[in-house]
């Protein structure tokens, strides 16, 4: 039986939301898969260095409530992660820092995966994508259950950022632009993201939807209140409910849809049973969606006109110079090189870009908009 919880919170208190993690895990049963002495591993969302207050991240009192709930059954517990740049020790530890998570760690007594070692490994469920490079905790055959804690928000390049697309942050570092460039258009993207779920098989997932992201997600968005927890054992489960809550038709999600013509889960959560509390008393049916490709455009279109239509209903990155300080992030993500920064000021050259968003997620002063011709604005 397909099951999510929904555990309505109104703020990050350590003490309601170790409670409602506890409650979480005694109805999925999980409690009885963690052995004394054995390590779970925790997969949040880091994609940047960025303060838990901005709902960039997952927040570090949801990290400490579960390792809490781990260390009661006598397990240990590592949080593994790779943000979207480079990936070694030394940028790790500085995100760490910077989201929160290294006082969180010494408070809570849980380890920081800071090795960042990583190797190729094979997708064995791979529909679209048969190898890969994915960081040390997440290799298969392992011994650790996996918990994927993923934070709610909206996503330039796919729509939605939840359960499902949170487990990119297992492929290191700058592999990540690689991924981008061997599959350019979202449909093939989504499915190697499946794949890579697929590999990953979360035990368990919880989406930090308590303050989640709307607009500009995943990075340069507005913080935007929903009060909600989201669990399941089933990552796409959980994506569905997230979906739902802020009202995308979960079959409009590419993920979702490519999962759900696997079979690995419903069209929505009708038929899956709902515990904790109900969709409908955390639903925010005006959250602002992020500035996607208008796809039922371009299927209204002539086809010989439908390239013509995806180029101008695309949306495309534009940095606002005035703003921009020349750290080259978005460079360093682009998985085209196509950004050059000249005199401190980063510059776009169109004739490659791919619209995958990188380097609008990776942009630490979030001066890279992702505009669209204005008809189609939002
Ligand atoms: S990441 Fe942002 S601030 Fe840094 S160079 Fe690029 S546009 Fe400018
Ligand atoms: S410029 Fe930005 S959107 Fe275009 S390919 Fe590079 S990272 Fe992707």
């Amino acid at each position: 039986m397909s099951r999510v919880y929904i555990s309505a919170q109104q703020d990050y208190d350590i003490d309601r939301l170790i409670k409602a993690v506890d409650e979480m895990f005694t109805s999925f049963g999980l409690y009885e898969k963690i052995e004394p002495g054995s390590t779970v591993v925790l997969k949040p969302n880091l994609v940047m260095r960025s303060a838990p207050e901005e709902a960039i991240i997952t927040h570090p009192n949801l990290v400490s409530a579960v390792a809490v709930c781990v260390q009661r059954q006598g397990g240990s517990v590592l949080v593994a992660e790779s943000g979207g740049g480079v990936y070694n020790p030394t940028v790790m530890k500085s995100v760490f820092r910077g989201c929160g998570y290294t006082a969180a760690a010494e408070q809570y007594g849980f380890s920081l995966y800071t090795d960042c070692r990583s190797q190729e490994v094979e997708l064995p469920h791979g529909v679209r994508c048969g190898r890969l490079s994915v960081i040390e905790p997440y290799i298969q055959p392992r011994k650790s259950l996996v918990i994927d804690l993923a934070k709610l928000k909206t996503h330039g390049m796919m729509g939605y950022s939840g359960a499902v697309k949170n487990l990119f942050g297992v492929v290191p570092g700058l592999m990540k632009p690689e991924l981008h460039c061997r599959y350019p258009e979202k449909e093939p993207f989504a499915e190697m993201l499946v794949d890579l779920c697929e590999y990953v098989r979360p035990d368990f997932s919880i989406i930090d939807g308590i303050e989640a992201m709307e607009g500009n997600g995943p990075t340069g968005g507005e913080k935007r209140f929903v009060g909600a927890l989201i669990g399941s054992d089933s990552p796409y489960d959980a994506d569905l409910a997230g979906a739902e809550i802020i009202n995308i038709r979960p079959m409009d999600i590419l993920m979702l849809k490519n999962a759900h013509e696997r079979g690995l889960c419903a069209a929505d959560t009708a038929p899956l049973s709902v515990l904790g509390d109900s969709i409908s008393s955390v639903l925010v049916p005006d959250f602002k969606r992020a500035r996607s490709s208008d796809v039922d455009f371009i299927t209204r279109v002539p086809r010989f006109l439908q390239p013509l239509a995806k180029k101008i209903t695309t949306p495309y990155p534009k940095i606002q110079k005035k703003n921009c300080v020349g750290c080259g992030k978005c460079a360093e993500s682009c998985p085209q090189h196509t950004i050059t920064v000249r005199e401190k000021k980063a510059q776009i050259d169109y004739s490659r870009c791919i619209r995958c968003f990188c380097c609008h997620e990776m942009c630490p002063k979030h001066v890279i908009d992702i505009r669209r011709f204005s008809v189609f604005n939002l």
